[in-house]
């Protein structure tokens, strides 16, 4: 696997998993958040369903005033009753409105209770509707105790409320159960006032109708008064495990003071009054005026510890937050850094790495003009960078050093091979050359002719114009001959003012045409003299040609030629002379392999 690939696939993994890891932690923390809302929502709900309890409870005060008022209620009474209704009624509806919707076990259950006692409420309103509908004398007849009923219902009422109320509470204690004390504290202390309500509420009638308690009052009031000692002992018992709440116990210590102090008491002497014979000593009013504001610390009580629950319940919820906000901060943090990591690692390590493998492939490869770029990094990638670069010079160098070894070979080749003053081969070069000719032609079976050809008195030239006229005189007969020859053939300067040269594939007669066109070159030329004058020179030529495989000694072959130069000198010069005219046994051995 590349090095790329390996560092992509190892950091996508990487990134995932931490990523996962974040997203688990965060998650926890999003979900106690929830619940910790939900908690909440959950006391808030309980709030909504004692306010029903406490609606409903104060919905009695009314109805018991309509009840006990003249044959048709005054205005100002019945007023007072329709807007005790319409609150209990908006208690309800903002209740099962809160509640509307819900799927969950616990609400439904809730939302049953509360529309139990939502009917329960209407079956007693109509049952006091019934009431006041009868004269006056007949509902408050000692003997007739009917207003009772339609209360005894609206008692049941509160009762429905309250499981609600604690159903609701239960789940909130659910989510916070360090908060259980202070939310169940809240609960008894609703039931509470709604006790030391249902408490009043026994003496509404008998006073209002100047009566001594009846038989249900005989019995009731005992009752409730035990209920409301049991409760009181129940939320004391409450306070005293989260004792250190200052704001409890001040309330607990003023209801103590306010209703068990004074509210308490005043009913216990009131009972002896309705016992002894009915002389309460006040009126309706007056008794509500100084009963109902003992109650208010009741109220209180319950208020302040659901306060308390509320605040614990903030107070867990911003922890939440909090830890949701580190946590997801924390996240973002290890993933930026995780992240910048792995950038780092690619652009400070992997890419020059990269970069250098790519360099050392490339110098190996014998690529040395690829630019590298110079680093300033101190560090190991730095130290083999700077070492790829020093690599790169000496290769270099050691390339451009072989290059100028090559051509410097070359060059000695050349001079070694070539005549200076004519650049024709010189005879070693020729000798080598026509060598590989001679074997080209052997193998082909092609005929071969041997051409020599000497400058006429060419000494006069010298002696006349001098050497250095003499050597143009030499130089420009090889230019000459050289455009006359084809390519594959091979001229030479022999020495001196003669040369030499192979025609391959080629026969006597060619050779001495060819010869003779060489020949008529150099005559026509004009050379300048030293004095200005033009003057022209000749050459005679000696032909020798024998079939390649019969050339087995080239000196021989040499030879032959120069003996056919001399006899073309010796008819007079400037003229061809052809070695098969000599005669007289001048020619080459035929080769017996080939015979
Ligand atoms: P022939 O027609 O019989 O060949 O007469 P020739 O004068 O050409 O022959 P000879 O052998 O007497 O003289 C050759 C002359 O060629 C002698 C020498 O000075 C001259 N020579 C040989 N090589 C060079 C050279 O490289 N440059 C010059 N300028 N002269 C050369
Ligand atoms: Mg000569
Ligand atoms: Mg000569």
């Amino acid at each position: 696997m590349r090095l790329t690939r390996l560092f992509l696939l190892t950091t996508c993994v990487l990134l995932t998993l931490v990523s996962i890891m974040l997203a688990r932690s965060v998650m926890q923390e999003w979900n106690t958040v929830s619940a910790a809302l939900r908690g909440l929502r959950a006391m808030e709900l309980t709030a909504l369903a004692m306010t029903i309890a406490e609606k409903a409870s104060f919905e009695r005060g009314p109805t018991i005033a309509a009840m006990g008022d003249a044959d048709t209620p005054t205005p100002a009474v019945q007023e007072r009753l329709a807007k005790a209704r319409a609150v209990s009624d908006a208690a309800f509806d903002a209740t099962l409105k809160a509640l509307a919707n819900s799927s969950r076990d616990e609400h439904r259950a809730a939302i049953a209770q509360i529309e139990k006692a939502q009917a329960e409420l209407a079956q007693a309103r109509e049952k006091v509707s019934r009431i006041i509908a009868l004269p006056h004398a007949e509902r408050t007849a000692p003997s007739s105790r009917i207003t009772r009923e339609p209360i005894d219902q609206m008692f049941g009422v509160i009762d429905i409320a309250l499981e609600a109320v604690t159903i609701l509470s239960a789940d909130a204690e659910r989510v916070y159960p360090d908060l259980t004390q202070p939310l169940v504290g809240a609960r008894l202390a609703a039931e509470l006032r709604e006790y030391a309500g249902r408490l009043g509420s026994q003496f509404t009638t008998p006073i209002g109708a100047r009566q001594p308690l009846g038989a249900e009052e005989r019995r009731d009031i005992p009752r409730i008064i035990g209920r409301i000692e049991e409760l009181r002992h129940l939320i004391e018992v409450q306070a005293r495990v989260r004792a250190a709440d200052a704001r409890v116990a001040a309330a607990i210590s003023d209801m103590k003071t306010r209703y068990f102090g004074t509210g308490l008491p005043f009913i216990n002497s009131l009972t002896a009054a309705g016992e002894a014979g009915g002389d309460y000593g006040m009126n309706l009013p007056e008794f509500v005026a100084r009963y109902v504001p003992e109650m208010a610390s009741i109220v209180k009580l319950r208020d302040t510890m659901f306060d308390t629950a509320r605040t614990g319940a903030a107070a867990s919820i911003a922890k939440a937050r909090r830890n949701l906000h580190i946590n997801a901060a924390v996240g973002v943090l290890v993933l930026l850094i995780e992240i910048s990591v792995f950038l780092l690692i690619r652009w400070r390590v992997l890419k020059p790495l990269l970069t250098s493998t790519s360099a050392v492939v490339a110098i190996a490869a014998g690529k040395l003009d690829t630019p590298l770029r110079v680093t300033t990094r101190t560090d190991e990638i730095g130290d083999m960078q700077r070492a790829i670069s020093d690599l790169r010079h000496t290769s270099a160098d050691k390339r451009r050093l072989e290059r100028e070894r090559e051509q410097l070979i070359e060059k000695l080749q050349l001079h070694s091979n070539t005549d200076f003053l004519t650049n024709l081969l010189n005879r070693r070069a020729f000798t080598e050359r026509v060598t590989q000719q001679l074997a080209i032609a052997q193998r082909n079976n092609w005929p071969v002719a041997l051409i020599m050809f000497d400058l006429d008195h060419f000494k006069q030239v010298n002696d006349l114009h001098g050497h250095a006229v003499g050597d143009t005189v030499l130089t420009e007969v090889a230019v000459i001959a050289s455009k006359l020859f084809r390519a594959a053939d091979t001229l030479a300067r022999h020495g001196g003012e003669e040369f030499i040269a192979l025609l391959v594939n080629c026969g006597e007669a060619d050779a001495e045409a060819f010869s003779n066109r060489v020949r008529a070159a150099i005559e026509a030329a004009s050379f300048t003299g030293a004095d200005g004058a033009a003057f022209r020179v000749t050459a005679s030529f000696g032909v020798a040609a024998a079939t390649a495989a019969d050339v087995t000694d080239i000196n021989a072959f040499t030879r032959l030629a120069d003996q056919a130069l001399y006899r073309a000198k010796a008819e007079g010069r400037n003229r061809v002379f052809r070695a098969s005219m000599l005669g007289n046994g001048q020619d080459l051995p035929t080769n017996p392999a080939t015979a």
